[in-house]
C-alpha cells in the first residue's frame, strides 16, 4: 500500500489566513523572538542565530497495521530546540494538522517556558499526523510504540523527555514508557516520560497542573495590578475556548475560586449563558454526548462568536492562531489567559495592546504543566512520592516567582505603553538561556 502521509519537508508557500496573515507557527515564533531581541541589544549575533532555530529535527515515516488489516504509513516528528539548560522537554501531540514547522515552533516555546518557570530543562516537542478521533485504542497503541521505537535513543531520561499534549494522555505516556523500558531493560526508566498514570510513576497534581498553573498565574498577575479594571478572579466573568484537559479543568478551578464561567466551547460548537454555566454539568454533558453544545441551559453559538463575547477573562485553551488580525478588534475581555500554545498571532498582539487588553502569554500562563512534569521527573529519579499539597504548594511558588519576574521586566521595559507581556517574557527567557550558554562556553 502507498503511504497516505509523508513528512512534509518540501518547501511550501507559508499558509495565509483570510486576513493575509502568515499563520505558519514557526514563522510566528521567530517573529516573537525578533520582537524580544529589540530589548536585548547586547546579545551576540551568532548566539542569536543559534537560539532562533531548533538544534535538531527528526522526521519519521513509519507503517502501522490497522484494525482491518490494512497498513497505513504515518508521519511523526521530534524536534529538539535547546538543551542548554538541561535535557529537552516537551509533549507529543496527535492531530491531523501537525506539521514539522508547527512542532519546531512548539519546541522553541518549550525552551522559553522551562526557562521562565525555571526548571532545569531545555525545549522539545513531538507530533504524529493522525486523527485520534477515528483511531481505536489498539491503533493508537501501535502508532505510539512504533513512533517511540523508531525514535530510539533520540529520547531518554537525561536527553529528551516527552509528555502529553493535544490528544495524548496518561495511557499514551504509559505506552511510551513501556516501549522505552523494553528497549532498556534493567534501568530506572520512569523519568523518560512524564504525565504517566499515578500507579506507573505519575505525580499527584500532574493531570490538573496546566490549568492550575493558569489559575495561579492569573491570580498573581491580578494581584500585581497589571490588568486595568480587573482585580480578582473572584467574581470575574470567564469564557473558556476548548474543553480538553487544560480548558475543562481551568473552568472548574476558576469556578471554584468564585469566577462565573459564562461560555465554553469544543471543536463541535460553543455555548453561552450570561448567568453562569454549571461547570460540572457541562463536563458530564461533554462526557456523555461528546460535545458541550448538548448542554441544555445555554445558547448555542459559534466558536467565533464565543471568542468575541463580552467577558472579563478569555481563556483560549484549544489550538494556535485563534485570535488573529480578523477578530482582535472585536475581542471584548480585559485579560486573555493563554492556556493553549500559540493562540494569538503577532498582528493580534498589536491590536490587543492598542486596545489595552492584557495578554498573559502561553509560555508563562501554561507553564504549570511542564513545572509539575519536572516534579514528576525528580520524584522518579529519587524514588519518592510527594503528596498533592506539596506539589500544588511548590507549583504556586514557581508560578508566582515566574509571573513576578516577567511583570518586573515588563515594567522595566516601560509597561503597556512600550510593549506587551509576551515580549517581556521572551526577553527574560532568551536572556536566561543565553546566560547559561555563555557560562558553559561555546564548544570547543
Ligand atoms: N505539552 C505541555 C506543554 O505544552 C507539557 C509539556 C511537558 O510537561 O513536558 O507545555
Amino acid at each position: 500500500m502507498l503511504p497516505t502521509t509523508v513528512p512534509n519537508r518540501l518547501p511550501t508557500e507559508p499558509p495565509l489566513n483570510r486576513y493575509q496573515e502568515d499563520v505558519n507557527s514557526f514563522h510566528i515564533a521567530q517573529k516573537q523572538f525578533d520582537r524580544a531581541l529589540a530589548h536585548l541589544p547586547t546579545l551576540q549575533h551568532g548566539l542569536i542565530d543559534f537560539l532562533r532555530s531548533p538544534i535538531r529535527s527528526i522526521a519519521l515515516n513509519f507503517p502501522v497495521e490497522m484494525d482491518d488489516g490494512r497498513v497505513q504509513t504515518f508521519a511523526g516528528y521530534r524536534v529538539l530546540h535547546s538543551r542548554i539548560r538541561g535535557p529537552g522537554k516537551g509533549g507529543v501531540r496527535y492531530h491531523p494538522d501537525v506539521t514539522e514547522d508547527e512542532v519546531r515552533a512548539l519546541a522553541g516555546w518549550m525552551t522559553w517556558k522551562t526557562a521562565l518557570i525555571d526548571v532545569p530543562f531545555g525545549g522539545a516537542k513531538g507530533g504524529v499526523v493522525c486523527d485520534p478521533k477515528t483511531l481505536s485504542q489498539g491503533e493508537l497503541r501501535r502508532i505510539t510504540r512504533r513512533f517511540i521505537a523508531d525514535l530510539g535513543d533520540n529520547i531518554g531520561p537525561h536527553t529528551d523527555i516527552p509528555a502529553p499534549d493535544l490528544y495524548t494522555n496518561q495511557q499514551t505516556m504509559a505506552w511510551i514508557y513501556d516501549t522505552y523500558d523494553g528497549l532498556h531493560p534493567g534501568e530506572n526508566n520512569l523519568p523518560v516520560v512524564t504525565g504517566k498514570p499515578m500507579d506507573l510513576g505519575g505525580s499527584y497534581g500532574r493531570g490538573e497542573a496546566t490549568a492550575r498553573g493558569v489559575l495561579f498565574a492569573a491570580q498573581r498577575l491580578l494581584q500585581r495590578k497589571a490588568v486595568p479594571g480587573l482585580n480578582s478572579v473572584d467574581g470575574a466573568r470567564v469564557i473558556v475556548q476548548g474543553f480538553g484537559n487544560a480548558g475543562s479543568i481551568a473552568a472548574k478551578l476558576f469556578h471554584e475560586q468564585g469566577a462565573i464561567i459564562i461560555g465554553a466551547s469544543d471543536s463541535q460548537g460553543a455555548i453561552l449563558c450570561r448567568d453562569g454555566l454549571d461547570v460540572a454539568a457541562v463536563a458530564s454533558c461533554k462526557a456523555e454526548h461528546g460535545a458541550v453544545a448538548h448542554y441544555p441551559q445555554a445558547n448555542v453559538i459559534t466558536n467565533e462568536e464565543l471568542l468575541e463575547a463580552e467577558c472579563d477573562i478569555l481563556i483560549p485553551a484549544a489550538m494556535e492562531n485563534q485570535i488573529h488580525a480578523g477578530n482582535a478588534s472585536r475581542i471584548a475581555c480585559k485579560l486573555v489567559c493563554e492556556a493553549a500554545n500559540g493562540p494569538t498571532t503577532p498582528a493580534a498582539d498589536d491590536i490587543l495592546r492598542e486596545r489595552r487588553i492584557v495578554v498573559l502569554p502561553d509560555i508563562l500562563a501554561n507553564a504549570g504543566g511542564v513545572c509539575v512534569s519536572y516534579f514528576e521527573w525528580v520524584q522518579n529519579i529519587e524514588n519518592e512520592q510527594w503528596d498533592l499539597e506539596e506539589v500544588n504548594g511548590k507549583l504556586l511558588k514557581k508560578m508566582c516567582r515566574a509571573v513576578d519576574a516577567v511583570v518586573d521586566r515588563w515594567q522595566q521595559l516601560g509597561g503597556e505603553r512600550k510593549t506587551d507581556l509576551r515580549t517581556a517574557a521572551l526577553a527574560l527567557a532568551i536572556e536566561r538561556v543565553a546566560h547559561v550558554a555563555l557560562a558553559r562556553g561555546i564548544w570547543p
